[in-house]
């Protein structure tokens, strides 16, 4: 099964993932991981990818609909994609490339938080974990993109009937409880089909 995470950075996509992926025994693929392992690993696409991340900007989308189609479609199991659509070409590629394969996209959860909660939680995050894109202009570039770039896939995927819109306030234990109720449903509803 497939299920995509939508929502601003430091929303708290990537803990909602690991606990969801943990319970569901699925894959967990970060686009924003594998692009920074990449840069790491100092390979082709970390090349491509590292001016964008540093300043804040999406990498372009062919060539993260190409990653996507090698690391996500293939699987027989599917996987949680963190990060990944994040605009509507991509949103519309993932459709197709799903469909080729007659794979279906389960749900996709939204979190939601206010700008002064994620704000906070990503000025946290800078000082624990010095990403380079984590400083306070580049910040409020990615949430500006997230604003103009991505918020739009949320309608596409509300019109679909797929969208869970969860508050992402509170513990991480808490609002993973949240997330699971939603997906349990979905499955529910996918077995019923
Ligand atoms: P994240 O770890 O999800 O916050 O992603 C970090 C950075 O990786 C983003 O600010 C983008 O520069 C890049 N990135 C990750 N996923 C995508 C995507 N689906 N499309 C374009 N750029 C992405």
């Amino acid at each position: 099964m497939f299920i995509v995470f939508v929502g601003p950075p430091g929303v708290g996509k990537g803990t909602q993932c690991r606990l969801l992926a943990q319970k569901l025994d699925l894959l967990h693929l970060s686009t924003g991981e594998v692009l920074r392992q990449a840069i790491q690993d100092e390979n082709e696409l970390g090349k491509k990818a590292a001016q964008y991340i540093d300043d804040g900007r999406l990498v372009p989308d062919d060539i993260m609909v190409k990653l996507i189609d090698e690391q996500a479609i293939g699987r027989k199991h599917g996987c949680l994609l963190d990060g990944f659509p994040r605009t509507l070409v991509q949103a519309e590629a993932l459709d197709q490339l799903l469909r080729k394969r007659q794979q279906e996209l389960l749900i996709v959860v939204q979190l939601l938080a206010d700008r002064e909660e994620v704000l906070s939680r990503l000025s946290a995050r800078a000082r624990i974990e010095s990403r380079s894109d984590d400083s306070p202009a580049t910040i409020e570039r990615r949430l500006e993109i997230f604003d103009r770039q991505t918020a739009p896939i949320v309608e596409f995927y509300r019109n679909c009937g797929l969208l869970a819109e969860i508050n992402g306030i509170g513990k991480p234990e808490e609002v993973h409880v949240r997330v699971l109720d939603r997906v349990r449903e979905a499955i529910d509803l996918a077995g019923k089909r």
